[in-house]
C-alpha cells in the first residue's frame, strides 16, 4: 500500500531527497565520513552552508542587501527574537491576527520589555475564516508590520500582501517556497523548516542586512538573541543543525528541478483547485474558508458532525492516507498538501473521500 502522509509539520519530504540521503548517508562527498558526524567547523560543511544560502537567494530572488539566517528554536523563538531585535525605535510593533499562530507570536511580542505589541487588524469575529482587511494607513507609528503569510490550522493566506510603507515582517513558516511573493518587499521574514524545506531542528530567517547595522539595533543583546552577533558568526555562534542544513540544500537543488518557486506554485495551485473543487461539489465535506483567500498548503475539511469526521480519518487512515486529524483548536480533518506532497497524493485523497461519500449517503 502507498501511504500518503498529510502531517502539517514535521511533513513529507520529497522521495527523490530522502533516496539521496539514504545513499550518501555513509560517505558525504567522498570524505570517507557521514554528514552526521562532519563538523561545522570544516571545509565540507562551510561550502554547504555557502552553498545553501546562495541557493535560498536565488530562488527567493534576492540580492546582496539581504542576508540569511540558519538558527534554532523553531518559528516560536522568532516571535521573541523578531521585536527583541527590530521593535527599537519606537518600541511599537503592529500584529495583523489571522489565527492561532499570529495569536501566539503577539503574545510573545508582548512579554519583550518596552515592546507594546498592538493589533491592528483581526479576523477573529469570523473564526478565521478569512484573512483581516487591512487599514490602509496605519494610525500610529510602528517599527514594523507583522503577519502570518499562511494560517496552517485555519487554512487561509494572503494572495496579496498589505500595501504598506511600514517594514514589513512574515511568519511563512507554512507557506515558504510554496507560494510565489514579492519577496523583496518583506523586511524579514522567517520560517520553521519542517514543513517545506528540512526536518525540525531548521529555522529560516531572511532579513534585510540594513536591519544588522541598524544604529537603534541593541548592543547588549544576549549573543544566542541578536541576528547581528548570529550573522557576523554565519550562524555558527554555536554549533548549527549540520544535518538539517544539508537536507534543506538537497530540497533546495529539488526544487530548482520543479521550476523554482513559481513552478511549484503552479503545481501547488493545481493540487489545491483538486481538492477544493471536490470539497465545494460535496453534500457531506465542507471546507468554511472564504474562497479567495484559501491555503494552497493547509486544507481543513469538515463533515456535519465528530462521529463521521472521526469515521473518515479511520478509514482513510486504514488506506493509507494518514495524518488527517484536523489541529486539536478547531477539530474536523485537514489535509496539508506541501510542495513535497505529489499531485496523485491528491487525486487519490479525493477520490478516496469520494467514494466514502457515495457509501454514506
Ligand atoms: N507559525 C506557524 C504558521 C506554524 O504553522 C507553526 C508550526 N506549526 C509555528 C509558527 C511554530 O513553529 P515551530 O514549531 O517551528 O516553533
Amino acid at each position: 500500500m502507498t501511504i500518503y502522509n498529510f502531517a502539517a509539520g514535521p511533513a513529507v519530504l520529497p522521495k527523490p531527497v530522502l533516496e539521496q540521503v539514504q545513499k550518501e548517508l555513509l560517505d558525504y562527498d567522498h570524505s570517507g565520513m557521514s554528514i552526521l558526524e562532519i563538523s561545522h567547523r570544516s571545509q565540507l560543511f562551510t561550502d554547504l552552508y555557502a552553498d545553501t544560502k546562495a541557493r535560498l537567494k536565488q530562488l527567493m530572488n534576492l540580492g546582496d542587501d539581504y542576508d540569511v539566517l540558519f538558527l534554532q528554536g523553531g518559528a516560536t523563538l522568532q516571535f521573541t527574537m523578531v521585536p527583541l531585535n527590530i521593535a527599537t525605535k519606537h518600541h511599537r510593533a503592529a500584529y495583523i491576527d489571522s489565527g492561532h499562530w499570529s495569536v501566539r507570536a503577539i503574545e510573545e511580542a508582548g512579554k519583550v520589555p518596552g515592546v507594546q505589541a498592538d493589533i491592528v487588524a483581526t479576523s477573529k469575529a469570523s473564526g478565521y475564516t478569512e484573512i483581516p482587511q487591512f487599514p490602509d494607513v496605519l494610525k500610529d507609528t510602528y517599527d514594523y508590520l507583522h503577519i502570518t503569510t499562511n494560517n496552517t490550522i485555519e487554512g487561509t493566506a494572503y494572495q496579496q500582501l498589505p500595501q504598506t510603507t511600514t517594514p514589513l515582517v512574515a511568519d511563512m513558516s507554512s507557506n515558504f517556497l510554496g507560494q510565489q511573493y514579492d519577496f523583496t518587499k518583506f523586511d524579514l521574514i522567517y520560517a520553521g523548516a519542517q514543513k517545506n524545506l528540512a526536518p525540525a531542528g531548521l529555522t529560516i530567517v531572511v532579513l534585510k542586512k540594513q536591519l544588522l547595522t541598524d544604529p537603534n539595533h541593541p548592543k547588549n543583546l544576549p549573543a544566542m538573541l541578536d541576528y547581528t552577533a548570529l550573522a557576523n558568526k554565519d550562524s555558527a555562534l554555536n554549533t548549527p543543525p549540520v544535518f538539517q542544513i544539508y537536507m534543506a540544500n538537497l530540497v533546495l537543488q529539488w526544487l530548482e528541478t520543479q521550476g523554482g518557486v513559481a513552478g511549484i506554485a503552479q503545481l501547488n495551485q493545481k493540487k489545491a483547485a483538486l481538492l477544493y473543487n471536490f470539497l465545494d461539489s460535496s453534500k457531506l465535506f465542507n471546507n468554511p474558508v472564504k474562497p479567495a483567500q484559501r491555503s494552497l498548503m493547509n486544507v481543513p475539511f469538515l463533515t456535519p458532525d465528530k462521529a463521521t469526521d472521526a469515521k473518515v480519518i479511520q478509514a482513510a487512515t486504514a488506506a493509507g492516507f494518514l495524518n488527517l486529524k484536523g489541529h486539536r483548536s478547531v477539530g474536523g480533518l485537514r489535509a496539508s498538501i506541501y510542495n513535497a506532497m505529489p499531485f496523485t497524493g491528491v487525486e487519490k485523497l479525493v477520490n478516496f473521500l469520494m467514494d466514502f461519500e457515495a457509501q454514506h449517503q
